[in-house]
């Protein structure tokens, strides 16, 4: 139907970007029940109206009312949402007009101007993504490959377009690692001299998040760490990025050595023990062990400009507070109650970083609170202290606490002993 309105107006539709790069990666495989789909109209004779695109998805939902559309106006471009059904999810369709983007300087926001799909294609990050099928007659069907990204996908190359691609746009460093990780390719030697001359040049600075960068670069910059550090692939692709120097676009003090790289996986293996239904955002606090590693009083900003959620932010900021009370305090504890009331003050993400940054001992003891101690509970609980005639009030939580305390102590063993313990205790006082 998108085709055919598009040639009722005299305009050429193409299907681009991911989408044929994953067609032509694994043909026969149901690839077009992807989530997301990229179409570019184009004008017939002349580059079409920067509002083609737009009118066209207009035009889609007045004809499927139940897709749900959305108009990004500074871009033009539009998003139809068409949600499928609970199984097969939902899948979103990209409406843009060719166009052109300019970049008013190195790492700014593109501005847009209309163009025609070769132009469109050209302002794309890699080879492999500036790849469009046309969907219009006459030629529907045709494979537009104008810069060798059918070659590149089959020598498995990642390959920018341009020598100034990086210069342009710092976060298609992190998209280029991204891909070569997740597809198992290369990047182009030529791509890899741009993306270090790219990052000697200091054109990064903009983007360094100490140097408070633009929100919109921030978002798209943590768009990209996002989806790298939420993937299976997260440790090549995290080892990749510090080869070619690219944490330092992010921090000029950042640098992935023998000893972050092992908080890492550290904080990775205990969340994948701890926290097997994922409560926690697992990408999210390995991305606060990167920021941990710098200095105390840059991480809270650092996360804000970040727009790390609110919790995380917290955390970061609280992280120097709680870890010189966790180590200070840890190593003098005799008894697992002392261990027990110490840590329950902190929450389960900080803990595991702090473990991640602590010798061997403090991490043991951290480890054995989170798998066991922590868990620990008495044998008798407010239910049994009523029956038992005391009054609830601020006395039952002396008397409970009381009771775990002598319980994670190994004071106390079974019910009987518990009854015992409490009648002692409340006759004393
Ligand atoms: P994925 O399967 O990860 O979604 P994708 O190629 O569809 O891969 P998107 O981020 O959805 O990735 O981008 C869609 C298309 O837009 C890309 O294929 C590429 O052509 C273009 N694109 C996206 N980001 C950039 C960028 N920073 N610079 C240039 N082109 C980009």
């Amino acid at each position: 139907t998108a085709a055919q309105q598009a040639h009722q107006r005299g305009w050429h539709l193409y299907l681009v970007g991911g989408a044929v790069r994953d067609l032509l990666l694994a043909p026969g495989e149901e690839t077009l029940t992807l989530q997301d789909i990229d179409l570019v109209v184009d004008g017939f004779h002349r580059a079409a109206d920067v509002g083609a695109g737009v009118e066209l998805a207009n035009q889609l939902q007045e004809i499927y009312p139940q897709v749900r559309l959305s108009v990004h106006g500074e871009f033009q471009t539009a998003a139809l949402i068409w949600h499928k059904d609970a199984q097969l999810g939902s899948l979103m369709i990209d409406i843009a007009t060719a166009r052109t983007e300019f970049y008013p300087y190195p790492a700014a926001n593109p501005q847009v101007e209309a163009s025609s799909i070769r132009q469109d294609l050209y302002r794309r990050d890699f080879t492999i993504n500036a790849l469009a099928v046309r969907l219009t007659s006459p030629r529907e069907g045709e494979l537009l490959d104008f810069f060798g990204g059918v070659e590149d996908l089959r020598s498995q190359q990642i390959r920018v377009l341009h020598a100034n691609s990086f210069i342009e746009d710092p976060t298609r460093i992190y998209r280029a690692v991204r891909f070569a990780v997740r597809l198992g390719f290369k990047i182009d030697p030529h791509t890899e001299d741009y993306i270090r001359y790219a990052i000697c040049s200091g054109v990064y600075d903009r983007l360094r998040l100490e140097n408070h960068p633009a929100p919109a670069l921030t978002t798209r910059l943590r768009a990209e760490l996002t989806y790298i550090l939420e993937a299976a692939y997260w440790k090549p692709a995290l080892q990749l990025l510090s080869n070619l120097g690219a944490l330092r676009c992010l921090h000029s003090n950042l640098v992935l050595d023998a000893n972050l790289w092992w908080q890492i996986r550290f904080v990775s293996r205990w969340l994948k023990c701890l926290d097997s239904e994922n409560h926690f955002s697992h990408w999210l606090i390995r991305l606060e062990v990167l920021i941990a590693a710098l200095k105390p009083d840059e991480r809270e900003q650092i996360a804000a400009n970040l727009q790390l959620p609110k919790d995380s932010i917290e955390r970061l900021r609280d992280l120097e507070k709680i870890e010189n009370s966790v180590q200070q305090n840890l190593k003098k504890c005799d008894k697992i109650s002392e261990i027990f009331l110490l840590l329950r003050q902190y929450k389960v993400p900080s803990l595991i970083i702090v473990a991640a940054r602590s010798d061997r001992l403090e991490r043991h003891r951290i480890w054995q609170y989170l798998t066991k101690w922590s868990k620990i509970q008495t044998f008798l609980d407010g239910n049994d202290l009523k029956a038992m005639g005391y009054k609830p009030g601020p006395q039952f939580k002396q008397i409970l606490d009381q009771l775990l305390i002598a319980t994670l102590d190994g004071e106390i063993m079974n019910r009987e002993e518990s009854v015992e313990f409490v009648t002692n205790i409340t006759e004393k006082t």
